[in-house]
């Protein structure tokens, strides 16, 4: 029987990896109230970590799991057998998600308010709820003269990536956004959705336009890898980046590779780094998808805990810009890494989710707080404004 489920999950994540289709609220059609079962086939080791001492902050890493609600937590770390590498922060707040004009929010509403520090309409991207161009967290660290960095495993003009990086008041804009990126400063800029850079209605061929602005415009992994110094773009895929089975350790590569260029800078840096697919999975109601994207994203935070431990001025603030698909917890097995889950919606929710703080000042991100305050924080320890 063990042996069965095992295969089962393998041919699950096998199946898994060959989705790549956005799906969001409105395209979600399928109704099933079943009991989804998973067993981890490979419970991985974590990290120790201790808090620094110090309390000067140099640099911030805010990294966010799309659609990760405490549900999605509690799951994953019952199946990677009891353990997690988020299990070292030690500081925890509870944040609510929920848009100016709507309960229930997108990632656009949400990832505004933590990039922006206002709360604005639903589907919005970088602006107010009047459609006001406002400055994101990697605008304000970059005119600081912070270096920064957005790695992200969807397409770049994503909703989460686009609001610290563009500005449009429908996140369907993509090709408006896409254009956007022609003002932004960040200095590294990797994910997929390059098909918005270069298939264009207007004809333009943006990856040119990013040359022109001293970028160097990487394909592939390997050209990334090659960049050793200066302003790096790098919409490596078509589309989103493939599930995390598919991809290895590419995301977590192309984080770490983020933090090695932009921790050269004196001043500090600003960093965003989303696992975006993890709200796929709650769409799609596939949970040991869901589990391979939630490890992906936790085997990063260890290698980034790892980093900041060793540089002492780092504070990494890891949480979710809203809950996706009312998953419950249904049963498990700490011991053998079983799970069984529910999920009772197609779309987000507003459960409200967990934020994690470590390092300097960490200790700030504790309590009951809007998203908005996410901006608050982070430019009050950076001294933005
Ligand atoms: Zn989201």
């Amino acid at each position: 029987m063990k042996k069965l489920i095992l295969f089962l999950t393998v041919a699950a994540i096998a199946l898994a990896g060959c989705k790549t289709e956005k799906l969001t609220e409105g395209n979600y059609d399928k109704q099933e109230n079943d009991k989804l079962t998973y067993t981890n086939p490979a419970p991985y080791e974590t990290v120790s970590v201790q808090q620094p001492g110090g309390q000067k902050v140099k640099n911030v890493i805010l990294m966010i799991g799309d659609g990760m609600g405490l549900t999605q937590i509690s799951t994953a770390w019952v199946a990677n057998q009891g353990k997690l590498n988020l299990d070292n922060f030690p500081y925890t707040g509870v944040m609510r998600t929920y848009a100016a004009n709507k309960l229930i929010t997108d990632s656009g509403a949400a990832g505004t308010a933590m990039a922006t520090g206002q709360k604005t309409n639903y589907h919005s991207v970088g602006v107010d709820v009047d459609g006001n161009e406002i400055p994101s967290l990697i605008d304000l660290s970059a005119a600081k003269g912070l270096s920064t960095a957005v790695v992200v495993t969807c397409g770049l003009t994503d909703a989460t990536p686009a609001d610290f990086l563009a500005s449009n008041p429908d996140r369907d804009n993509e090709e408006d956004l896409a254009a956007d990126f022609l003002e932004t400063d960040a200095d590294f800029i990797f994910g997929g959705g390059r098909r918005k850079f270069t298939e264009r209605e207007d004809q333009r061929n943006l990856l040119d336009a990013m040359k022109e602005r001293g970028y160097a415009v990487a394909m592939t992994w390997d050209e990334v890898k090659s960049v050793t110094t200066g302003k790096v773009f790098a919409p490596i895929t078509d589309g989103q980046l493939p599930m995390a089975p598919e991809r290895g350790t590419l995301w977590q590569d192309a984080a770490m590779h983020a933090i090695d260029l932009i921790s050269k800078d004196e001043d500090g840096f600003f960093a965003m780094l989303e696992g975006s697919r993890i709200d796929d999975c709650g769409h799609w109601h596939d949970l040991p998808a869901l589990m391979g994207e939630i490890y992906d994203f936790d085997q990063t935070i260890g290698k980034v805990l790892q980093w900041a431990e060793k540089d002492g001025e780092t504070l990494v603030i890891v949480l979710a810009d809203h809950e996706t698909g009312g998953l419950t917890l249904l049963d498990g097995d700490i011991e053998t890494g079983y799970v069984e889950g529910h999920f009772s919606s197609g779309g987000h929710t507003d459960i409200q989710v967990l934020v994690y703080a470590y390092g300097p000042h960490a200790e700030t991100f504790t309590g009951t707080f809007e998203n908005t305050a996410i901006f608050d924080k982070i430019s009050s320890v950076l001294k933005l404004q």
